[in-house]
């Protein structure tokens, strides 16, 4: 029997298939031929989402006393905006090739370029070329990014030239406009990051939650960025959504608490169930324009390790700017050291749907049995349970001999405690490969057995066993599986 499980490594275009075809993701308004960068989540993906969701939550909220939770609108006064620097600084590098007509960021062309140099085993050149970049960004001189693309033949992937255009900035915000006659209309942007609405809150939350330093805020929410181009599937979108959360902090304890959160963060993402092996800490080099240190977390994707969470000490400065531009305090008095400051933000940031797609790309599995002609292949999403979309297939053998009415009695004995599916039509081999295919770990067969004894057989999607329990048994032995205290004990 061969088992090629462990040395997979499956391109996008599987995954993406299987997630459409499954009820996962689909192209936003696909009728029309759908929006470019802009994605639906069909039953098991919104299940599998709001799975995702619901235990970052958890983690965040139950598994630490100092944080609570917000949710905050889209819509925000301009000039938050104004303060938090994106009206001037959220800017991404834009340039065209004159051939292709194709459109990239100048930066993400480099950083693609000098990834090839660094396989290539030229990892001082790919260096040089990325410290390059930067200097010429910070300096904005985008005519000298322009001829440094041509000097180091830095080419359009398709036409293969340097035929480039000037290069320009783009900002990322979407905007619109609130009030009904155009003449009285103000421009309002849709948020482009959930954290502004928790800063602008600060102090709201800190007196009625009766909050101490240190404490966090999180939050879970839409936003929007207008980006340039939109590539890999769910990797980046228009609209997609952050989970983050700002931990507030006494000035000058920003290392220890940034170190305290980069190790947690990384700890949560194993404990989904993710190998060690395909996550890492990347730093940046380029920090963004609010931040005094930054780190991303990377996942392997198919196309390479690609950040899914930042982490940033972010200082006062949003606080500040804040203050600043409101002429409201921004301030807190610690009692412990007897002194007002505005605080020191860490905080985390994770895209819900980039994770989203990591648990895709961890889970899809195909897994080959038998030989020569006897060759079959099984795919399978391997989810932990507490993600797994559906938890539990309840499945009478046949449709007949009273067992669909134990299957029914099963059913409503659970469907309180968790999301299960019901079916007792085609054969049960039938059945098992298509909860496979959706990630349910458990398959919950009712035989003739069960009408002597009570027992009914587990079938455990990973390895495929099969296990004798009581019915009585069941829901405890679920509830295990996809307990928050068993999967964040370590944390
Ligand atoms: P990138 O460098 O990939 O553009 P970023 O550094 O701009 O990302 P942050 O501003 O740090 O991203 O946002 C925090 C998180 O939000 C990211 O780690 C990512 O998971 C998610 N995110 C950001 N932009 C997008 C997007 N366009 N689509 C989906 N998720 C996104």
């Amino acid at each position: 029997m061969a088992n090629n499980d462990s040395q997979q490594d499956f391109g996008i275009k599987e995954i993406v298939a299987h997630a459409k075809e499954y009820g996962f993701v689909y192209p936003s308004s696909e009728i029309y031929d759908g929006l470019q960068a802009v994605y639906d989540y069909g039953p098991y993906g919104a299940e599998l989402k709001k799975n995702l969701k619901d235990l970052w939550w958890q983690a965040m909220i139950k598994l630490n006393e100092n944080v609570v939770g917000l949710d905050a609108a889209i819509f925000m006064h301009p000039l938050t905006w104004k303060a938090s620097g994106h009206i001037d600084s959220f800017n991404d590098p834009m340039v065209d090739n004159k051939d292709s007509k194709k459109r990239y960021r100048a930066d993400v062309l480099v950083e693609d370029h000098a990834a090839l140099l660094s396989a290539q085993g030229q990892t001082e050149k790919a260096q040089q070329l990325v410290s390059e970049m930067n200097r010429l960004l910070d300096a904005n001189d985008l005519t000298g990014l322009r001829q440094f693309l041509m000097d180091e033949k830095i080419v359009c992937p398709v036409s293969g030239t340097t035929n480039w255009t000037d290069v320009r900035q783009f900002n990322l915000m979407f905007s619109t406009q609130v009030g009904s006659v155009a003449e009285d209309a103000n421009v309002i942007y849709l948020r482009p990051e959930t954290a502004q609405g928790i800063f602008v809150n600060f102090l709201n939350v800190q007196k009625t939650a009766r909050m101490k330093i240190p404490f966090g805020i999180a939050q879970i929410g839409k936003a929007f960025r207008n980006e340039i181009v939109a590539r890999q599937f769910i990797f980046r979108m228009r609209e997609f959504e952050q989970m983050e959360m700002q931990f507030f902090i006494r000035p000058g304890e920003e290392s220890q608490w940034y170190e305290y959160w980069k190790d947690v963060r990384m700890k949560w993402h194993k404990a989904l169930g993710i190998p060690a092996e395909n996550l890492q800490f990347h730093d940046h080099e380029k920090l963004a324009h609010y931040a005094a240190a930054a780190v991303d977390i990377e996942y392997k994707f198919p196309f390479g390790f690609k950040e899914i969470e930042g982490i940033h000490s972010r200082t006062d400065f949003d606080l500040g700017n804040h203050q600043s531009l409101s002429k409201k305090k921004m301030q807190y008095f610690d009692p412990q050291i007897n002194q007002n400051y505005v605080p020191y933000v860490v905080e985390t940031s994770a895209g819900a749907d980039r994770l989203f797609f990591m648990l895709l790309c961890n889970g899809y599995k195909e897994e080959t049995t038998g030989e020569g002609d006897d060759v079959k292949t099984r795919t399978y999403l391997k989810f932990h349970p507490a993600l797994a979309p559906v938890k539990a297939a309840i499945l009478p053998l046949v449709k007949k001999d009273g067992l669909p009415e134990i299957g029914r009695k099963v059913f409503e004995d659970l469907k309180y405690d968790f999301n299960l599916i019901y079916e007792d039509s085609q054969s049960i081999g039938k059945r098992y490969a298509r909860q496979d295919l959706i990630g349910t770990p458990f398959c919950i067969a009712i035989d003739h057995q069960t009408k002597e004894d009570e027992t009914v057989t587990i079938r455990h999607r990973d390895s495929m066993e099969q296990e004798r329990v009581k019915i009585a048994e069941l829901k405890d032995k679920i509830s295990q599986a996809v307990s928050i205290k068993n999967i964040f004990k370590e944390l």
